[in-house]
């Protein structure tokens, strides 16, 4: 697949610019290990431009005010990206290493397709409403409820789902009538560069609306960015231990934060499941993008009536899953993004053997792939609920089966965890399927295979999985402030 239309400027007040050092750094292929082209480096110089160039903005044009606009400067980025889909995927697959099949979905063309669910919400929403008349010390008033963007908001992605997590903070964020800073990650600059692009050849977006900031080290030029008081929200999505960093520098000056964070959801396989339907989903789902999705269930708990049979026909499943070159439509699977996050994984695997588990599937680095950032499909069986690779955030394709006795401990098992984002629950009864998947806390639950992603649907964490949802009705109250107006009768 050929790379062309790279865009390796970032987006600062309207202008395609270099980094004011005219720095810049490598982007690498994870499937290849080559390095496939370049970005500007960002200084915290460029981002402190980036933060005057949104405030100004905000404080300064009708932006916040016209709706109409807005609407038409996203619908027209959404017609942009729709016509450069083909420029943009072979850059998606080549910088993120994720497999082509999921480019044709959640990677890029369902988010750029749902866009027109956060521009049409934007456009249905009651911005006001009016309260009944009240009477307090004698003075009867009437009120207005008023809901107004936050202001100008820093968003953060990682590089995971990197375009669809770019589109889903930048739309709302925008269709509410805030102002962007965007800061991508580092190893995935290009499924924000090429937005930026777009935005700034194919839109009306006034100049400082929409900024992308690249930078190859994201403590320095992050920090400017989460600690400015010209600020007013942070939206992140990424790890536990940043989502917290962030969390404390905001608070100097009482930011929004809103975080979307780790996750080791468990699915539970209940003894009256449909088995085939069930075991096959958790493989598919643990080696999709390589286990590189923070709502995977990645523990596995199984009833110890079934125990040994549903191991088997999980190791038989996991031994037959295609992975490999990401641009090959048949693989489930491509490699990890970087070097770091593959001897990460590795390490989970030895920690995971060194602390009883038993190893069934994988284990290490595949033979036949002598190139490229790859861990193999990996199963562990008798997994300790309380083990490291059962608590942990791995990230990679590494699935913990741990068995259990019956419901109320296969509860208790789930949520055993300081992550509560995602979770899965398969029975032959839809009652009590349902039943469990009320009580395990998550914001998200899949009920015998079924699909809770959309544009529609909130999507966010309990616990240290995240504050706030992204996606749906309450994703885009998140870039909302809320005032209360009164006035006489
Ligand atoms: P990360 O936390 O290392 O980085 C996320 C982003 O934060 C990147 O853009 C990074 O450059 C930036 N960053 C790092 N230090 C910063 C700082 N000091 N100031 C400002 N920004 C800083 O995460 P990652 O490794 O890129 O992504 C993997 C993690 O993301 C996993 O933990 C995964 O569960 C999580 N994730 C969560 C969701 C969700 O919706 N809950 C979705 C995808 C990924």
């Amino acid at each position: 697949m050929s790379l062309t239309g790279i865009e390796e400027r970032m987006l600062i007040d309207g202008q395609l610019v270099k980094a004011s050092s005219g720095r810049l750094y490598d982007n690498i292929n994870p499937a290849t290990e080559e390095v496939i082209g370049q970005v500007a480096d960002a200084s915290p110089g460029d981002m402190d431009r980036a933060i005057a160039a949104a405030r100004r903005a905000f404080d300064e044009t009708s932006w916040s005010t016209d709706l109409a606009f807005r609407k038409k400067c996203l619908e027209q980025l959404q017609t942009a990206l729709a016509a450069e889909r083909e420029t943009l995927r072979p850059q998606i697959i080549a910088e993120v290493g994720a497999p082509l099949a999921l480019t044709y979905a959640v990677q890029q063309d369902t988010c750029i397709n749902d866009m027109s669910w956060d521009i049409g919400v934007a456009a249905d929403f009651e911005w006001e409403r009016d309260l009944p008349v009240s009477d307090f010390f004698g003075i009867k008033s009437r009120k207005k409820v008023v809901h107004e963007p936050v202001g100008v908001v820093a968003a953060i992605t990682p590089w995971n789902f990197p375009f669809m997590l770019n589109v889903s903070k930048i739309v709302p964020a925008l269709m509410a009538g805030n102002t962007v800073v965007l800061k991508p990650a580092p190893d995935t600059p290009w499924s924000a560069t090429f937005i930026g692009k777009l935005a700034a050849e194919k839109t009306d977006l006034p100049p400082g609306v929409l900024n992308i900031v690249t930078a190859q080290h994201p403590a320095e030029v992050g920090d400017v960015l989460t600690g400015d008081p010209r600020v007013d929200m942070v939206s992140f999505t990424g790890s536990t231990a940043v989502g917290k960093h962030i969390a404390r520098r905001g608070a100097d000056t009482v930011k929004r934060i809103f975080l979307e964070l780790g996750g080791k959801s468990a699915s539970i396989v209940l003894d009256d499941a449909d088995l085939g339907a069930a075991l096959a989903g958790a493989v598919m789902g643990v080696c999709t993008h390589a286990g590189q999705g923070c709502a995977i269930p990645t523990r596995l708990l199984l009833p110890r009536s079934r125990y040994a049979e549903c191991l088997e026909i999980l190791a038989d499943s996991m031994r037959k899953t295609k992975y490999g070159d990401p641009t090959n439509i048949e693989n489930l699977m491509g490699p990890l993004v970087n070097a770091r996050q593959r001897e990460r994984v590795l390490g989970y695997i030895e920690k995971g053997k060194a602390e009883g588990a038993r190893l069934l599937v994988g284990g290490g680095r595949p033979k036949h792939l002598e190139k490229g950032y790859f861990v193999e499909p990996t199963l562990f069986a008798d997994v300790d609920p309380h083990a490291t690779i059962a608590q942990e955030e791995i990230f990679g394709p590494v699935l913990a089966v741990i068995p259990f006795e019956d419901d109320d401990d296969a509860v208790r098992i789930a949520n055993d965890s300081r992550y509560g984002l995602s979770g899965a629950v398969s029975s032959g009864s839809l009652d009590r399927a349902m039943a469990v998947a009320r009580r395990i806390r998550t914001g998200t639950m899949s009920v015998n295979g079924g699909m809770w992603f959309g544009a529609d649907t909130p999507f966010g964490g309990y616990k240290e999985s995240g504050i706030g949802r992204e996606h749906g009705l309450e994703g885009f109250r998140e870039y909302l402030q809320t005032k209360a107006i009164a006035y006489p009768v």
